[in-house]
């Protein structure tokens, strides 16, 4: 390809929503255009990086048995009723009415239409296991899109589907889905960690999240320094906490507290450390109708954590909450609770129907103190084991001065960016959507299923964020738009324009991805777009070369080196490994 034909539509102005270099140096480079809030369009280059990305997941999925289809994008609304995600899923489902009034969706996920394939066409166990993946479109209603392509509405996926006739054949696609993955990273350059996660609106028993580690990255995951354990903060573990000293040794009393409706002047009114305290936090739980009242009971010094929440809630109650809403004081007052003054005695009985969830740190715990549900005042030497039947979960957010819980090594919490989450999804969607086959005792059997999923366009940001230099981008090898630019410094100068076209034609000839800077501008013009845009290497024709000297730049690191023009082409080929 010459660059003089090349659309790209480098700008150097920067975009004004930009945040993130990612962002700013795709648009830039003329990769992508936004034509609206989360909506993009990809150029030529843009579209060859993401080609190459697509391609080389493609090629590790084949390897592994699965086998590539496209699913329909528009989706009837019917098959996410069947499923029951059609209320649940929430407003990032954009669902609208056909011409013939039928409601339809734009698929975030195609849970729904492969299960009906599946259950239309598979009968017998014999035809299992199957997995089924697609690298498609998804459109996902999101509240924030930003981020250029790390958070759009409109983005690919690679999403995969496997069908097994029992657990153990689907633990093993898994872990085989976790080889592959770890392969497409490894391929893609990227430095990533594989770690626990919540299931959230997929659901299933059991997830995995790679992550790559960055400082814009919207995630956080907690570390282990020691072990191997690694999760998202969302669900991350942690071992019990080690008692503090100065325990607040105390008979059961109440105690008069003025003016303390916080942890900060509690502990200061009790000079005791805030791990003694017991925390309130109350939640409106929103359910299909209305809401319902939650307490989270945690140690002063810890913080409720949003998903774990949730998923304590919904362990709990007999009706799942859709989310947690926050209560405003007013809101509080309203149910007859004071606010800052919350505790565990006769809760029930002031608001018969609230959710009272203690975090499991609390278990059995004594020498607290806590709300006594009446302002200014407090009861001192709580011992949470003289209660019946607590509702005991693991709601607190793990800190990086927690101790691992696999372990008991120290902890590190890092910022992260989610390419990809497999699932083990069981038969949630092959009940809900009555999907069966026979079994080899002819019994009528619900399928066991997984998915996994990649952000395909988000994996451009992620490279770019782990590359890129204050110049403009800079792609892993498997990545980047181009392997060599072939620079003419001066195309005016018809000897270099001939030697630089007859080492371009050469390069192609040796199947090496090569674009030719043919255009008139300034050579210093041109050497900004190559840092800008990111092919991999620069070789510039200047006036040495017609004395066999060129220089080749590699833009990693920008380090140049020069070579003899016959160790050219292998020179390339060599730094492809
Ligand atoms: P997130 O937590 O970032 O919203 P998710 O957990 O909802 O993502 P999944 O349902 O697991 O996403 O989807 C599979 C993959 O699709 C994610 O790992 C992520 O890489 C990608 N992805 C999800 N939402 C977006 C988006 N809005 N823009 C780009 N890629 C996305
Ligand atoms: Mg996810």
């Amino acid at each position: 390809m010459r660059l003089s034909q090349l659309f790209a539509p480098t700008t150097k102005e920067v975009p004004k929503d930009a945040v993130l270099k990612s962002h700013q140096f795709m648009v830039q480079g003329g990769f992508i255009q936004q034509m609206g809030s989360g909506l993009y369009h990809f150029l030529p280059l843009g579209h060859k990086v993401l080609s190459k990305i697509r391609a080389m997941i493609k090629e590790v999925m084949d390897s592994y048995g699965a086998q590539e289809c496209t699913l329909g994008f528009v989706v009837p609304a019917s098959l996410w009723q069947q499923s029951g995600r059609f209320e649940q899923y929430g407003k990032e489902l954009l669902s609208f009415l056909d011409r013939k009034d039928n409601p339809c969706v734009l698929s975030p996920t195609h849970e729904e239409p492969i299960t009906q394939i599946i259950k239309a066409h598979v009968k017998s166990y014999k035809q299992l296991p199957l997995n089924l993946y697609q690298i498609h479109t998804k459109f996902r209603d999101e509240i924030r899109p930003r981020f250029g392509l790390m958070r759009a509405r409109e983005f690919v996926m690679k999403d995969a589907y496997s069908f097994h006739a029992n657990t153990e054949c689907l633990d093993r696609e898994f872990e085989r889905m976790h080889a592959a993955y770890s392969e497409i990273f490894t391929k893609l350059g990227l430095d990533f960690r594989a770690v626990e996660a919540d299931s959230g609106a997929i659901g299933g028993s059991k997830s995995k999240e790679f992550v790559v580690l960055a400082e814009c990255g919207e995630d956080s995951v907690i570390v282990c320094q020691n072990c191997s354990y690694a999760a998202n903060i969302e669900i991350a573990k942690r071992a019990k906490r080690p008692e503090p000293d100065n325990v607040p040794k105390a008979s059961f009393a109440k105690f008069y507290t003025p003016n303390t409706p916080t942890i900060e002047k509690l502990s200061a009114f009790f000079k005791v450390p805030a791990y003694f305290l017991m925390k309130a936090v109350l939640k409106k739980a929103r359910l299909s109708k209305g809401t319902r009242p939650v307490v989270f009971f945690l140690r002063g010094d810890d913080q409720l954590e949003d998903t774990k929440a949730l998923n304590a809630f919904n362990k709990s109650a007999l009706e799942n909450a859709l989310e947690l809403e926050e209560m405003s004081p007013s809101e509080v007052t309203a149910l007859g609770l004071p606010v800052g003054y919350i505790g565990a005695y006769g809760l029930k009985h002031l608001v018969p129907d609230i959710e009272v969830i203690f975090d499991v740190d609390l278990q059995d715990a004594d020498c607290l103190i806590c709300g006594a549900n009446e302002a200014d005042q407090h009861f001192v030497g709580v011992d949470l084991a003289t209660f019946a039947d607590l509702n005991y979960q693991d709601i607190a957010k793990t800190r990086p001065q927690d101790r691992c819980v696999e372990c008991q090594g120290a902890l590190s919490e890092k910022r992260s960016i989610e390419v990809g989450h497999i699932f083990k999804l069981g038969d949630k969607y092959s009940k809900s959507m009555e999907a069966t086959y026979l079994d080899k005792e002819g019994r009528l059997q619900h399928f066991e299923m997984g998915c996994y999923g990649i952000g395909v366009t988000r994996l451009m940001s992620a490279i770019l964020e782990q590359y890129s230099d204050e110049k403009g981008c800079v792609w892993s090898k498997a990545s980047a738009p181009f392997e060599v630019v072939v620079v003419v410094a001066n195309p005016k100068d018809s000897a270099l324009e001939a030697l630089g076209t007859q080492i371009y034609e050469e390069l192609k000839k040796a199947e090496i991805d090569v674009l030719l800077d043919d255009r008139a501008d300034r050579f210093g013009a041109k050497m900004a777009d190559f840092e800008l845009i990111g092919c991999s290497h620069a070789l510039i024709i200047g006036k040495q070369a017609l004395e066999g000297q060129f220089e080749l730049i590699t833009r990693q690191g920008l380090s140049k080196h020069t070579i003899a023009r016959d160790l050219i082409v292998q020179t390339l080929l060599e730094a492809r490994t």
